[in-house]
């Protein structure tokens, strides 16, 4: 049997997004290809396999909604997942749903290019596939692109070298070895406590240190989960309509009308429980700097309680952006760990690595001489993985060259000039700032409902309208401006990419106000967008 090249929709990835894109297109009736660049589906936790690597959201809030049978029947072990956990949960979700048989794994897509007269993508990949399309849905995930420093010598290095986000799929022996960190986000500060169990000796390269939140994990409690398997309406409702897509509590009060107990007992708890509730403490953390510096300095205080060494506990100390404007992050042991023999930091904001040398990397100061130096170093977010394809629209315009000063979409959903195309979490949407299970979800069935829409009322090339698309950018600014995101250098921003510019890439107004705002805009025939037949 010769294999079919023409489909109704092209959908690149097979992580969280993919996998429930290609279930609702299949509801629908249409046929579709799925492109895979790993060779499981899965997405980042088909990558991100280094010791350690855990989900930040609580598991049971972890994972799809959209099937009763499957959140009911799915049991999570853990409060916090596993990497390996939610590996298993993705090929469950693959196998249950027979997802597989439209998915073509180890295939990356390289170019797509729409097609005017014949109103279809030409999608092209790595492994020679030539198909077309009337639909193209990338679902390519917001941190896939993994980036290692251009650090002279790098190749010299003697020993090995990992990214975090591209661990090896075989056990990696550290036992006994010297290691080198470098990078102290979400990935190094998960990996760090584990490496200093493993190994001999730890050596961090931290450049920022980062405010970290303690995660408690700890096994799932059975009566917990079946509690929440009772109430997932309410629960599922909950994080819908929340601001980052969880179901903790935020409180509308501000820090700064709380007497100085009352602001301490508020974050104690908090910090008791542990996790992302944390900064739901007060509603004016993400907005006033003189509200968020109280709940940073409480953080800083934190620090100083664990770390022994002050000199190191002051280097652990953020100082130089807002707590959470950078991506939180939740550790277990993150700052206790440098309590132990085995674990050095070394400042590299004071003294950059200048080179990898065969022994290891060198600052002004030192050779550190390792076995292995493990990158946790970050991704080119948002943008990295779709650019990374060719993609070009109406008139052959390209897409990098559309977004050479930023991303531009409407909604996040689509961009004005790339008709037909949709982009699942794309920038502009709520994404990077929620529950990804919760943003997901809503995009897959925002695009199927179009699709349905589409269908029913004989169109069949949808676009955004270029004002529509302006406001929509504008408005995704002039809520970033109101935040105090703006005030680090975060890959939010793409201040991590040496060049690339500096455009607050998510949107800030909370998944449940972003729903609202999609739902409307279809609800008045998808005001903003233009169809043809
Ligand atoms: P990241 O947050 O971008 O952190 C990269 C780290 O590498 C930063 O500390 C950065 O320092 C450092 N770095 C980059 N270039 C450097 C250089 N030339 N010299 C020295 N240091 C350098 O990346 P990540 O930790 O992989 O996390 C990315 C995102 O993935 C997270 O924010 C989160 O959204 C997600 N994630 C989630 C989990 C989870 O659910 N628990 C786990 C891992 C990742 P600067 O800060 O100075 O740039």
């Amino acid at each position: 049997m010769t294999e079919a090249t023409s489909f109704d929709a092209v959908v690149i990835g097979a992580g969280f997004s993919g996998l429930y894109m290609l279930h609702r297109l299949r509801g629908l009736g249409l046929t579709a290809r799925l492109y895979e660049a790993g060779g499981g589906v899965g997405g980042t936790w088909y990558w991100n396999r280094y010791p350690g690597a855990r989900c930040d959201v609580e598991s049971v809030e972890y994972c799809y909604s959209f099937s009763e049978e499957l959140q009911q029947d799915w049991d999570w072990t853990e409060r916090y997942p596993s990497q390996p956990e939610i590996l298993r949960y993705a090929e469950h979700v693959a196998d249950r749903f027979d997802l597989r048989r439209d998915m073509r794994f180890r295939t990356r897509v390289t170019r797509a290019a729409y097609d005017e007269a014949a109103a279809r993508w030409r999608v092209e990949t790595d492994r020679g596939d030539r198909v077309t399309a009337r639909f193209v849905i990338t679902a390519v995930g917001c941190l896939s692109d993994a980036r290692v420093p251009g650090f002279p010598g790098a190749e010299s290095f003697h020993g090995e070298s990992y990214h975090t986000g591209r661990w090896p799929h075989e056990e990696v022996d550290l036992a006994g070895k010297r290691v080198a960190v470098i990078g102290t986000g979400s990935s190094g500060i998960q990996i760090i406590p584990v490496l200093a169990e493993l190994a001999a000796e730890v050596t961090v390269f931290q450049r920022t240190p980062n405010y970290t939140i303690p995660a408690w994990n700890r096994p799932l409690r059975p009566e917990y989960a079946r509690w929440v398997k009772d109430n997932y309406a309410d629960i599922r409702r909950t994080m819908r309509d929340s601001l980052f897509g969880i179901a903790a509590s935020f409180n509308t009060g501000s820090a700064l009308e709380v007497s100085e107990q009352e602001l301490r007992d508020e974050l104690e708890a908090r910090w008791a429980h542990g996790g992302p509730g944390f900064l739901g403490a007060f509603a004016d953390t993400p907005v006033d700097p003189r509200a968020n510096e109280l709940v940073a300095e409480f953080v800083r205080e934190k620090i100083r309680q664990t770390v022994e060494d002050p000199r190191v506990a002051e280097l652990l100390s953020p100082r130089d952006h807002p707590i959470g404007t950078k991506r939180p992050c939740f550790d277990t042991d993150y700052y206790a760990t440098f309590n132990r023999p085995n674990v050095r930091l070394v400042d590299v904001r004071r003294t950059p690595i200048e080179e990898i040398t065969a022994a290891g990397p060198r600052t002004a100061e030192a050779t550190y001489e390792v076995d292995v130096i493990v990158y946790a170093t970050g991704y080119d977010a948002l943008t990295g993985a779709l650019l990374a394809i060719d993609v070009t629209g109406a008139g052959g315009a390209a897409l990098r060259e559309k977004w050479a000063a930023g991303p531009r979409t409407y909604l996040g959903l689509m961009t004005a000039g790339f008709p037909n195309l949709f982009t699942i979490t794309g920038p502009g949407s709520p994404s990077v700032l929620s529950n990804m299970f919760v943003s997901i979800e809503q995009h897959v069935d925002w695009i199927a409902d179009c699709l349905r829409h589409l269908a029913e009322s004989g169109a069949t090339v949808i676009e955004p309208d270029a004002d529509a698309e302006d406001a929509w950018m504008r408005h995704v600014g002039e809520v970033a401006e109101q935040t105090l995101y703006p005030r680090a250098d975060s890959w939010y921003l793409g201040a991590n990419i040496p060049g690339k510019p500096r455009v607050f890439m998510p949107y800030a107004g909370g998944v449940g106000t972003y729903r609202a705002t999609c739902d409307e805009i279809a609800a008045k025939g998808y005001e903003g967008f233009v169809m043809s037949p």
